[in-house]
């Protein structure tokens, strides 16, 4: 047997030739000389294989991992070490080099190839739903019978905003592309359902409040038959707020605190703590708003009895004593509030 090439006759013949003829056309790689990619100008993810994958990710590695993806290393080939550079941007093009050291039949070879990446840009689903101020949900911020408080607004907004940012490191649809300010209260529009429920449930956990879902039909898909919703959550802060006195289980109450689990309140009756949990907040009768606590005067006092004004109509009333009214003195002006037709000290 002899090379058909070159003549030789000492060497096994491979594919018909001998291997130095062989490693003449031998490329341990394949790799196409251009390559193309087309990625979002917004956040850099890529289209592949009809999705839009790997957001956030510099154009650089981009181009690298579009080589990797490209190359088929020939079986024949043993340990291949494989660079790559990128000798120079020119436009959208990236020149690139692969360079290849490896084995073949015992002989170590080194190859370079030239391959130009283009990265074509366009706007994935994502980036174009939130161009176009695309929302799933919506949430309806309001309170009962009132408007909402200046510091539970900042509150609120605070939380909403620091969900978002959370939920924006996994959720491409977490942003609020406006805010509505109707004079019953402010409506959210929130990207993604999922981080919308997220913020309702931070919401709840820091200031309590009832929330209520209603999904409306906006369209339907064709292809699937399937019905696209949009979520509207109310979500409503209830009329009474700290400093009111409410009615629950026939207990008289003072809110003095109001947390994502209860309703924390100051018994009237008894002056002990009450805390009333939100699931029941529903039970909840507001009898009065702070703004109605009056001043009055204590005109005696004993070991049994504390006295004061009705401050509506000056005649004497007479409280039990309790620790808590150790300190005050006859002669003192006190905070009065009448609920249900009884005087109450503060
Ligand atoms: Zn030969
Ligand atoms: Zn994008």
């Amino acid at each position: 047997m002899f090379c058909p090439e070159c003549g030789n006759t000492e060497e096994p013949l491979i594919n018909g030739v001998c291997k130095n003829c062989f490693l003449k056309t031998y490329q341990m790689i394949k790799i196409p000389e251009n390559i193309d990619v087309i990625i979002c100008k917004h956040c850099n993810a890529k289209l592949f294989q009809g999705q839009w994958i790997d957001e956030e990710i510099p154009e650089e590695e981009i181009i690298y991992r579009a080589i990797e993806d490209a190359i088929k290393i020939d079986e024949l080939t043993e340990n291949p070490i494989i660079d790559l550079e990128i000798l120079q941007m020119r436009g959208t093009i990236a020149e690139c080099e692969v360079i290849v050291n490896g084995n073949v039949l015992n002989t170590d070879i080194n190859e370079i190839y030239n391959v130009n990446v283009k990265l074509n840009h366009n706007v994935c689903s994502n980036c174009s739903k939130k161009e176009s101020g695309y929302y799933e949900a919506v949430i309806q911020l309001r309170a009962d019978n009132r408007e909402i408080k200046q510091e539970e607004l900042n509150k609120i907004e605070g939380i909403v905003q620091h969900t978002i940012n959370k939920q924006a490191k996994k959720d491409k649809l977490a942003y609020i592309p406006q805010i509505l300010t109707p004079k019953e209260g402010f409506d959210y529009y929130i990207g993604s359902y999922k981080t919308a429920k997220k913020i309702i449930n931070n919401l709840k956990n820091e200031i309590g409040g009832e929330s209520k879902e209603s999904p409306r039909l906006i369209s339907e898909d064709k292809s699937t038959g399937k019905g696209l919703y949009r979520i509207w959550i109310s979500f409503r802060l209830p009329e009474y707020e700290i400093g009111d006195f409410v009615k629950f289980e026939d207990k008289i109450l003072e809110i003095t605190h109001i947390s994502g689990h209860n309703i924390h309140c100051e018994n009237l009756q008894d002056r002990k703590d009450f805390n009333i949990q939100w699931k029941n907040s529903t039970k909840v009768k507001l009898l009065e708003k702070n703004t109605k606590v009056k001043q009055s005067i204590v005109t005696d006092k004993s070991p049994s009895m504390i006295q004061i004004l009705d401050p509506d109509d000056y005649t004497t009333v007479d409280l039990e004593m309790n620790d808590k009214f150790n300190n005050i003195n006859i002669g003192q002006e006190v905070d009065t509030i009448k609920l249900e037709g009884q005087v109450y000290l503060l």
